[in-house]
């Protein structure tokens, strides 16, 4: 795993292992039915690899005992015995593996699939309430977790609990008085050892902590580095890292030393109790009680069960977070996805008019904040109305409430007379288009991004809207012209560029109503006109609704909507407001030009 991977793993936190949890996630195993027959078949191969292991030590016994005896042939007889064993073990092993890592990895893709699908369809209010790269990570390191779980641990822990039952058993059928001395050492150095333990993997998981601390530092720093450096803060970020990587020292330190005593101790509580049992043994086999055979035989299950002891106590509690993983990916599968139904006929003809009638609204995060007062405003098909107004006053939030991202708390917003409410998702959605302030492309070539408009469209149809978004001149230029490949892996364009991408993406989506965004920061005057002409064509004909920062635009708009704290303020062409003394747009507008 790649150490990123590891430090998140081992800071997952761990649940109680209780007849509760293990409930809420036995849901979890229905994804395993289709493969229970092969998963099955993996225990059986299982249970015969330990059976295996568990007759290991006896042969050994057994062949020792026989050479005092001096009989070769019974010799060569067992030693060929357990070269076959051996054989076993080595076929039902990787049988074993194989089995389980198939299972496994079926479960996860269908565990990934779903989850990912569901989590695509969750309504936006989750996703404002949620961090987006904390929920990707989560995901990523949680089926991690349960992949690790149940392709080894699952399987290594049934393995380790035969290994002690069989273990014990095989001792006391050699020497009960012996397994007596030997049962009144090992769980005792075991219980020691689960405890140290806890307290290793605490000071490691602060050590831990505190490098994620320190990596934040570098990702903060870099990723503001134009700050960094305006600011002239070299040398403070210097110390600021160089605290932190001490502070990783200091409890690293810490941790070794207690690792380094946990091993000393782990080893002198071995090789003790090896030499406790050998000697108690020895005294055994001296007085004729005991075999010499049966005393190796007996160190060798010894050894077996101190070993399942230890390994056991480490696998449940990895067992316990991937309990916790389990249900953390449970909570998204169990979120209530969009209602993607679909009550209004997909075949209806939308021309696109757009009213909103006195809708407040609140986001879901912050209930106590009311972001629209009654708002209300009406745009006939084909009219651009412009948004304006400071920043925070609600304007994306009427954006996000016409995609119906969210619903409003009162009032209703309609299309074409029909409350939107009342629409299936896709089909409303599928009538609008946005042109984002700020055009994120998806890693990819330039023609899959001007389709993700319209998925499945002709290459001439993709540079017809290319053409018409005036997107096609720079495409052309290329030497791979739309097979270029843009995003964090490909030649990076401008920002006007993206723009015309997007717009080009609008064009083939072919909606009834339309959402800009406009950029706030200015582009170049070329660029701008280009923008500019391309979205005057797409404009033409369909419903507007523009959050708008250029004169030009407004100037155009047939409806200026000023908005102040939620609330339209003034409402008319730019003429009519300009002429409002003492108006907000008239004081934004001057504002404005002062730039
Ligand atoms: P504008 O687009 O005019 O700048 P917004 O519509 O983005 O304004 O924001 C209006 C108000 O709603 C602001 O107070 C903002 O803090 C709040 N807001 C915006 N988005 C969210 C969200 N996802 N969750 C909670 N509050 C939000």
């Amino acid at each position: 795993m790649a150490r990123r991977d590891r430090l998140e793993t081992e800071d997952l936190p761990k649940v109680k292992v209780s007849g509760e949890s293990l409930k809420r996630i036995s849901r979890l195993f229905g994804y395993f039915k289709p493969h229970r027959l092969k998963y099955y078949l993996g225990l059986f191969f299982l249970f015969l690899t330990g059976i295996t292991a568990l007759i290991f030590p006896k042969l050994i016994g057994d062949m020792v005992d026989t050479a005092e005896e001096a009989m070769l042939a019974d010799i060569d007889r067992i030693a060929l015995f357990l070269l076959l064993v051996f054989i076993f073990q080595a076929v039902f092993s990787f049988f074993r593996i194989y089995l389980f890592v198939n299972v496994t990895e079926h479960v996860l893709a269908d565990l990934r699939k779903d989850t990912y699908n569901q989590l695509i369809r969750l309504p936006m209010s989750y996703f404002s309430q949620n961090r987006v790269g904390d929920m990707n990570s989560r995901i990523a390191t949680d089926i991690n977790m349960l992949s690790d779980t149940f392709t080894t641990v699952v399987a290594e822990f049934l393995r380790q609990s035969m290994l002690i039952v069989g273990g014990i058993a095989f001792l006391a059928y050699t020497s009960v008085e012996l397994t007596l001395v030997m049962l009144g050492i090992v769980p005792l150095v075991a219980v020691f050892a689960v405890v140290f333990g806890r307290i290793i993997r605490r000071i490691s998981k602060e050590t831990q902590d505190r490098i994620a601390g320190s990596n934040t530092i570098v990702e903060e720093t870099l990723a503001g580095i134009f700050n960094v450096k305006s600011f002239a803060n070299e040398v403070y970020e210097s110390v600021r890292y160089a605290k932190s990587t001490e502070a990783i020292i200091e409890k690293a330190l810490q941790g070794a030393r207690a690792r380094g005593f946990f091993a000393s101790f782990i080893i002198f509580c071995l090789f003790g109790s090896i030499v406790g049992v050998i000697w108690y043994g020895a005294r055994l086999v001296n007085q004729d009680l005991m075999t010499f055979g049966n005393l190796i035989q007996f160190v060798l299950y010894s050894v077996f069960v101190g070993a399942s002891i230890g390994g056991i106590a480490e696998m449940y509690a990895q067992i316990q977070k991937a309990i916790g993983a389990a249900e953390r990916i449970l909570e998204i599968l169990d979120e209530t996805p969009e209602p993607h139904d679909i009550s209004i006929p997909n075949a209806i003809n939308i021309s696109g008019s757009l009213k909103f009638d006195n809708v407040h609204f609140t986001y879901p995060s912050r209930p106590d904040i009311s972001v629209l007062n009654g708002v209300s405003f009406d745009a006939k098909q084909g009219e651009t109305i412009a948004l304006v107004g400071p920043s925070g006053s609600g304007k994306s939030t009427i954006a996000s409430l016409v995609l119906r991202f969210y619903n409003p708390n009162q009032g209703s917003i309609t299309i074409d007379g029909i409350d939107t409410k009342e629409m299936g998702l896709e089909f409303l959605r599928n009538q609008m288009a946005i042109v984002p302030q700020d055009v994120i492309l998806f890693g990819g070539t330039i023609r899959e991004n001007i389709e993700y408009g319209k998925p499945g469209a002709s290459i001439e149809e993709i540079e017809a809207a290319a053409q018409n978004a005036n997107a096609h001149i720079f495409i052309d230029g290329f030497p791979e012209k739309y097979d270029t490949i843009v995003g964090e892996r490909g030649i990076q364009l401008s920002g006007g560029q993206r723009q015309r991408i997007a717009i080009a993406r609008a064009v083939l989506k072919d909606p009834r109503i339309l959402i800009l965004d406009e950029a706030t920061s200015s582009l170049d005057s070329e660029s701008e006109r280009l923008v500019q002409e391309a979205l005057d064509k797409l404009m033409v004909g369909r419903t507007s609704l523009v959050i708008a920062h250029r004169l030009s635009t407004i100037r155009k708009a047939d409806r200026i909507l000023v908005l102040d704290k939620g609330t339209i303020t003034e409402d008319g062409k730019h003429e009519d407001l300009l002429a409002k003394e003492g108006g907000l747009y008239k004081g934004l507008l001057e504002l404005q030009m002062q730039v």
